[in-house]
């Protein structure tokens, strides 16, 4: 039987570093020398490796990851692996799945554990990435599943996979739904298929979102007493200082300090204004506290109700539905269906 082409296509991160002089690890590796460390993926598939970047994850732009998606639709292969920085996979990867809609499976791996650690987690990560990729299940409910994250031999949907840790080796989860797989021993055992309608309905309104132009959206985390100032700078600013929208992070099932509520709300009327659970996940509440800054309040105020979507994951969705210049009432029916 022949072998499947898989092709790797490396970004950077701490997979992809190597120490200087004074023992401080810089990026490197390319797409090679990361398959050359590995050389049981010959065993698995037929690599072909890119080095697209050689830039920390926390450095990536949404245009990067725009002509990325570019470049992975023009593929011929029948898998693709993206090895990349943690600290943004869980963005870029919801990114990707919201601009490609593929029949191949296309699977965002990293490291935890830097090349010149003990244990280095990222040649086992790769593998573990290639295998999913090469996985007869996989490819077969590869539109199904949409992106995945692999990491530390589990498989995450692309929307729900969150970096819960910042230094350990378990430091993804997706604390809302479970993983999707799980490797063991020689096998990939299926668990549960993602919930997409919302993902797919959203991808039908943005259309071909990569012709848009940037735009940046706030991220606004509310806490204890928040006064909201810097919400009321933002109004004040010439252009909004740039920004084109925002998500504010809400408490609870979607209230803001009664303090920055008016700033909040005013925000809305200039800026399309998601709430988010800064809580991480689970559906916000829609009908259940009233007064000043309680959900009832706030949606009647105009506020997108972002539903079950992380805050970070809510900021990438409506950057991509700004760029594909979609109304504020458009923006809102695409986040109802994370209700
Ligand atoms: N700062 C690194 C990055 O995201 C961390 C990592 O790769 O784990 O590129």
């Amino acid at each position: 039987m022949s072998k499947p082409h898989i092709h790797v296509l490396a970004l950077g991160g701490t997979i992809a570093t190597r120490p200087d002089v004074t023992g401080a690890m810089q990026m490197g590796l390319g797409a090679d020398d990361l398959v050359a460390a590995v050389p049981l993926l010959a065993k698995i598939a037929d690599i072909e490796a890119e080095t697209v970047s050689r830039v920390g994850s926390h450095s990536l732009s949404f245009d990067q990851i725009h002509a990325l998606a570019a470049r992975i639709r023009t593929l011929k292969a029948d898998g693709v692996v993206v090895t990349q920085g943690t600290d943004t996979l869980e963005e870029t990867s919801f990114l990707l799945d919201l601009l490609l809609d593929l029949e191949i499976p296309v699977i965002v791996t990293a490291a935890m554990r830097n090349p010149a650690l003990t244990s280095p987690d990222g040649p086992g990560n790769l593998l573990a990435a290639v295998r999913v990729a090469a996985d007869p299940w996989v490819r077969a409910h590869a539109n199904a599943l949409g992106v995945v994250a692999v990491m530390l031999d589990e498989v995450y949907a692309a929307a729900d996979v969150l970096k819960v840790h910042p230094t350990r080796l378990n430091a993804f989860a997706s604390t809302q739904t479970g993983p999707l797989a799980a490797l063991v021993e020689d096998r990939i055992v299926p668990l549960a298929l993602p919930v997409r309608d919302a993902l797919v309905a959203a991808r039908r309104r943005l259309g071909d979102a990569a012709r848009g132009q940037a735009s940046p959206v706030a991220l606004l985390w509310m806490s204890l007493d928040e006064p909201g100032y810097l919400i009321n700078a933002l109004l004040a600013a010439p252009d909004r200082l740039g920004y084109r929208g925002a998500v504010v992070a809400a408490m609870g099932g979607g209230h803001t300090p009664e303090r920055a509520t008016d700033s909040v709300v005013r925000l809305a009327t200039e800026l399309p204004t998601v709430v988010a659970p800064r809580a991480g996940g689970g559906p916000l509440l829609e009908k259940t506290y009233g007064g000043p800054s309680s959900e009832i309040a706030l949606r009647k105020a105009g506020l997108i109700w972002g539903g079950r979507l992380h805050p970070l994951k809510a900021r990438i969705l409506l950057e991509t539905c700004l760029r594909a210049s979609l109304d504020r009432p458009a923006i809102a029916e695409v986040f109802s269906a994370w209700n």
